[in-house]
């Protein structure tokens, strides 16, 4: 049974968010900045101050004409996400944050640190349509799509926080996004699509990550991996599998019923050739469902079919979700399940699972406040 969620009945009026600098490109910023009365190169000042110094504050824009500065920002940046509460675990290297947009939907991202480097967890949709019945965003159904800017504007957040020090420590680069926050990312292509070009693009017009740093997850809609496979900007494609066989994955990710686990392994083989990027197949081992012996083996006999080192497989044991009857694989059924992908040839490496105590692990974001 698929719980009606409580979110979208709270959410007062769901829309539009008011438009903001990073919703538009290069032409339509220098466009905006011209009906306010100012020269098109202010556009670019203003990006140097939001992707390079990550402000959107008028006094810190001390380059802009004082008398215009205010009303730039005003019309420019207004104000997206504020924050509710945030919640720290692993010793202050993981930090969630839950978030209100405009309307009053609330949503999550995870901050991590790492020596050296911070990976950030974005949310690209309030809930999701998926439905997958073990992930907690998955029970919620679907609010609304994200903005660009709503989603950029958690990278700028986190960015700042990482900066500033925030997770402890000296402070670190944010080097990593991964859409593995709530929501499906390719069911909102147009707003992913406008942040990973945000991302990628370098400063002072963008963040300047590097597109292998940037990860796209996915159920396995087909056609918007082509259409990705087709952007010019080689980002690392994730396909959330959990299922080598149709029987099991129709029911653990239904959209599987539309694509199925051969028509999904294509397009990410396609993926692969197009970008020269390795796909990364996400696998979350769920005791007695899906983490068989005879499943890793039937799942690298079909990656193999498909040739040689493009994909390499993250297994991650299963997060409990609130409610639900699963639990997650036993340690040495886990083991025994990496070892048979390795034995044939497959590259495995069991993935992390940071934040669990705080609700901030792989697929457990999702508002209980709500
Ligand atoms: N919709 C995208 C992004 C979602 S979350 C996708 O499905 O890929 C990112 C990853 O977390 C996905 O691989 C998802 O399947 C996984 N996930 C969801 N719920 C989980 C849980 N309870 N335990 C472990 N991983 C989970």
């Amino acid at each position: 049974m698929t719980q009606r969620p409580l979110l979208q009945m709270a959410a007062p009026r769901r829309g539009k968010p008011p438009r903001h600098f990073a919703d538009l490109t290069r032409e339509e910023r220098q466009e905006a900045v011209r009906e306010l009365g100012q020269p098109a190169f202010r556009a670019k000042q203003m990006a140097h101050h939001y992707y390079s110094h990550l402000t959107a504050t008028a006094e810190d824009m001390t380059d802009l004409p004082a008398g215009a500065r205010d009303g730039l920002v005003e019309a420019l940046f207004p104000p997206l996400l504020s924050k509710v509460t945030s919640l720290e675990a692993d010793g202050g290297a993981t930090k969630k944050t839950l978030w209100s947009l405009h309307d009053n939907v609330k949503v999550e991202s995870v901050l991590m640190k790492y020596p050296g480097r911070a990976t950030l967890c974005v949310t690209s949709q309030a809930g999701c349509g998926m439905a997958c019945p073990f992930c907690a965003t998955g029970q919620m159904g679907l609010t609304r799509n994200l903005s660009a800017a709503e989603i950029i504007e958690q990278v700028r957040m986190a960015a700042l926080a990482a900066r500033d020090g925030d997770l402890g420590g000296d402070p670190v680069r944010l080097s990593n996004v991964v859409f593995m926050g709530m929501g499906e990312p390719l069911a909102n292509y147009k707003a992913v699509m406008a942040t990973v070009r945000a991302l990628t693009t370098p400063e002072p017009e963008g963040f300047g990550l590097s597109a292998r740093h940037v990860t796209v997850s996915t159920v396995g809609l087909v056609p918007a991996i082509d259409k990705l496979a087709k952007e010019g900007i080689p980002v690392t494609l994730a396909l959330s599998l959990h299922a080598p066989d149709d029987e099991l994955r129709n029911e653990l990710v239904p959209i599987n019923t539309r694509w199925s686990v051969d028509e999904a392994l294509d397009a990410a083989r396609r993926y692969f050739d197009a970008t020269g990027r390795r796909v990364s197949i996400e696998y979350a081992l769920i005791r007695d469902m899906n983490d068989h012996a005879h499943r890793a083996d039937l799942l690298g006999e079909k990656l193999n079919a498909r040739g040689e080192g493009w994909v390499h497989v993250n297994p991650i044991p299963l997060n409990p979700t609130p409610g639900s009857i699963w639990t997650a694989s036993d340690p040495a059924v886990e083991r025994e399940f990496v070892n048979r992908l390795r034995s044939h040839g497959i590259p495995t490496t069991i993935r992390d699972t940071r934040g669990s105590d705080i609700d901030g692990a792989c697929g457990q974001l999702a508002i209980k406040e709500a």
